[in-house]
């Protein structure tokens, strides 16, 4: 496993605009990319801070993992992702020493990264990513 910083750290909110405003106008971060990513019925706005990111998600449909998560939950941290150096090995190791994995295999995430989640019943209670931006490596 090689995990070299926390790549973004995923925020449930109910409306993206309103909380681009926080973000923007208390935090004083600058929304750099808005995206919808049509896979994971989300559209998601995008913070640089150092080499971590924060990932507004907001649900596009209420049966989608965020809708969900927002019924169930309300708004909050939704998840944390690594970078990782070679996905594939990694998901394999994870595998290995029995982590339940939500995703086999590598899909495409926000931004063109590979991306891949953990299950949190087995990570003691964290939704985890693991992305790679093969662009980059
Ligand atoms: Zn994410």
């Amino acid at each position: 496993m090689n995990i070299s910083h926390i790549e973004h750290i995923g925020i449930a909110v109910k409306n993206l605009e309103e909380s681009i405003t926080f973000y923007e106008n208390v935090l004083g971060l600058e929304c750099y990319a808005i995206e919808e990513v049509a896979d994971q019925k989300v559209r998601t706005a995008f913070f640089k801070l150092g080499q971590t990111k924060i990932e507004l998600l907001e649900s596009t449909d209420p049966e989608g993992p965020i809708g969900k998560f927002l019924e169930k939950k309300g708004e909050g941290v939704h998840h944390m992702a690594f970078a990782v150096k070679g996905i594939e090995g990694a998901l394999a190791q994870m595998d290995e020493k029995g982590v339940r994995l939500i995703d086999q295999k590598p899909r495409k995430g926000a931004e063109g990264l590979d991306i891949a989640f953990l299950h949190p019943k087995s990570t003691h209670g964290v939704l985890m990513e693991l992305c790679e931006d093969k662009n980059k490596s």
